[in-house]
């Protein structure tokens, strides 16, 4: 009989579920069973969250910014040390390409040097009040955060909400998705080693209508966030409501790419299709819409055209451009758009190719380039989450900006135009939380403040802007006069 996996960590120790129950980890390369995971429940983030409260009472609190910093830094280095296990531990879990993991694992380490420089440098305000009056105005953290990330990005995702977590003294209990949970789990042992007090950082691995509603319904949590779908985030944001617990909601995207006729054909049409097949297409921020302006659509659209083709698909080692969705029921859900576009008669532009490392039981997909696509098509409104790109013609500024903003999401636009008063112009109008000109960078730059508008959530994570998410302001008014 296997041995029970332990992977749910309360207050400095690993345990398995009291139920004993587990969760088989498969591997979207080939489908087979590799790990286990413990199941965790109510019970668990009962503890959790008890560990997790009484940790605000121990030595963490009392510890200086810089001291809480050296942990961290030590924690960044701990994970380069390791980039390699925790890199193909990722890919094994996730199916993507091993550079992809080598990056993933990286920008994670990254998030806590990041945070750890910032860690004492939560700055506050002196404000102009009275005669006779001093008031400052002091970031204070929130206490207890309840964190529930997603498949797409563990290692990253356990950075970006960990990172400003700590630096500004909170303590954590950290739910990862079930299919995705292996390097949050080795993370999190590596964050113990690195010398955190024990009941700062709690794991608890297990469903998300268990584990992850108990998270978001615990009457003693101080914060929440969440990333993942906007059907699951507005459960939490309910759930949230009931309690007043504050809330930050990274959802969904239809992101679009516009890209004006003054563009750089070959700059634009290398980064839009990289950044769709990047993780499958598994990416909020992915560009998953193109929009081309008609004077120029058919040339743009031989440039893509020529990218697409190039796109290869594999497992993780043959380290190709795309590896497999992560699982079933991602695959069925992104073939069904494929299917339904095709049968609707949408011209496919381009596909990519399968390698021969691509085994029929892994949860492969092919790269597949539509257009022209209907504005009001599903395909141009709907999130795929998978390698699936929508070419959508467009006449003019009016038009694309129209069109940019007409769907219900609003997380991150690319504008390719050489042109820089169009460049401000457009960007302002835009109804979503980052625009890149000329470059995209689909969930990179830890530097840089992250989030939505609309059904893409809101709040902010990465960069300083976090420190404002998991602080809250105390003013604080002294008469002297
Ligand atoms: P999801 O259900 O929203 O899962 C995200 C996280 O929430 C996971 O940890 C999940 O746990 C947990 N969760 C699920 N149900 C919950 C509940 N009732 N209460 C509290 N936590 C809960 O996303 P998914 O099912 O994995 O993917 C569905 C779709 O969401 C995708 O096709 C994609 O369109 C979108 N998505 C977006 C992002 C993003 O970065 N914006 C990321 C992932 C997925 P379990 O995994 O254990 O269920
Ligand atoms: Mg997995």
């Amino acid at each position: 009989m296997p041995t029970e996996p332990k992977t749910i960590f309360i207050a400095g120790e690993w345990s398995g579920a009291q139920s004993r129950a587990s969760l088989e980890v498969r591997s979207p390369i080939d489908g087979e069973i590799f790990a286990a995971i413990s199941r965790g429940g109510k019970a668990e983030i009962d503890r959790a969250v008890a560990a997790a409260r009484a940790a605000l009472s121990g030595p963490w609190t009392t510890m200086a910014g810089f001291e809480r910093g050296r942990i961290m830094s030590k924690l960044s280095a701990l994970i380069l040390d390791n980039t390699e296990e925790l890199a193909q531990l990722e890919a094994r879990d996730t199916g993507k390409p091993i550079s992809q993991a080598r990056t993933d694992i990286k920008a994670t380490a990254r998030y806590f040097e990041f945070y750890a420089g910032a860690a004492d440098k939560v700055l506050g305000d002196v404000l102009p009040f009275l005669d006779g009056y001093q008031v400052t105005v002091q970031r204070e953290a929130r206490g207890v955060c309840g964190l529930i990330i997603p498949w797409n990005y563990p290692a990253s995702m356990f950075g970006r909400t960990i990172g400003p977590a700590l630096a500004t003294g909170n303590t954590v209990v950290l739910k990862p998705a079930e299919d995705a949970s292996m390097s949050c789990a080795r993370l999190t042992a590596l964050a113990h080693q690195a010398g955190l007090p024990p009941g700062v950082i709690n794991l608890v691995t297990g469903l998300g209508e268990e584990a992850g509603a108990a998270l978001s319904q615990h009457t003693d949590v101080d914060f929440l966030s969440f990333t993942g779908s906007p059907e699951v985030g507005t459960l939490i944001q309910t759930e949230a409501a009931k309690n007043h617990v504050p809330c930050v909601l990274e959802l969904g995207g239809k992101s679009p790419q516009i890209v004006f006729e003054d563009a750089d054909f070959e700059a634009a049409a290398k980064t839009i299709v990289s950044v769709i097949t990047q993780n499958a297409g598994q990416t909020c921020s992915a560009g998953s819409r193109v929009l081309i302006q008609r004077s120029i659509y058919d040339r743009f659209v031989a440039v893509l055209r020529e990218k697409m083709t190039e796109v290869r698909v594999g497992a993780p080692a043959a380290d190709l451009q795309c590896g497999p969705v992560i699982n079933r029921a991602q695959q069925v859900k992104v073939k069904g758009f494929i299917e339904r576009a095709t049968s609707d008669g949408i011209n496919v532009i381009a596909q990519g190719t399968l390698d021969k490392s691509a085994v029929a039981t892994g949860y492969f997909i092919t790269p597949t380039l539509f257009g022209p696509v209907p504005v009001k098509h599903e395909l141009a409104q709907d999130e795929v989450f998978g390698p699936v790109l929508a070419a959508i013609p467009f006449e003019d500024e009016a038009e694309a900006i129209a069109i940019a903003n007409g769907t219900a999401y609003g997380l991150v636009a690319g504008l390719w135009t050489e042109n820089g008063a169009r460049q401000m112009r457009v960007a302002k109008k835009l109804r979503v939380g980052q625009v890149f000109i000329n470059n995209y960078g689909a969930g990179g730059g830890i530097e840089l403040p992250f989030g939505g508008v609309k059904r893409s959530g809101h709040g902010r994570e990465k960069g300083l802007e976090a420190l404002k998410e998991y602080t809250v302001a105390k003013t604080v008014v002294l008469k002297h006069g």
